[in-house]
């Protein structure tokens, strides 16, 4: 079905194309990024591009997807709401951590 999954060029195609999917985010995935800037910052990660998407990677399989569709707000759960949430923050940091043991291990670099 999805030949070229680089492109994601299903998305540019009939009948998905009149849609904007640009707008839907995986919740985790600024938590994540902003647990490993601040591993990065502190120089406590590998600062190559191999390990630092590979965590993020490896992280953000290991966490429910949570996909927000950005600009509807939501009265209930903000995105806000759900990036600044102190148990998504500590969920997040353990996600990463673990995922990064783990590139450690066997790192691309
Ligand atoms: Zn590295």
């Amino acid at each position: 079905m999805m030949k070229d999954i680089h492109a994601m060029k299903i998305l540019d195609c009939k009948p998905l194309n009149r849609y904007d999917f640009s707008q839907m985010r995986n919740m985790w995935e600024p938590v994540v990024y902003e647990v490993v800037a601040e591993l990065l910052e502190r120089n406590e990660m590998c600062n190559c591009h191999d390990c630092v998407l590979d965590t993020c990677a490896l992280a953000l399989n290991s966490l429910p997807a949570r996909y927000w569709i950005l600009g509807s707000y939501d009265a209930f759960s903000p995105p806000e709401k759900f990036i600044g949430n102190p148990d998504n923050i500590r969920l997040a940091e353990e996600a990463v951590l673990r995922a990064y043991r783990l590139v450690q291990q066997n790192p691309h670099h």
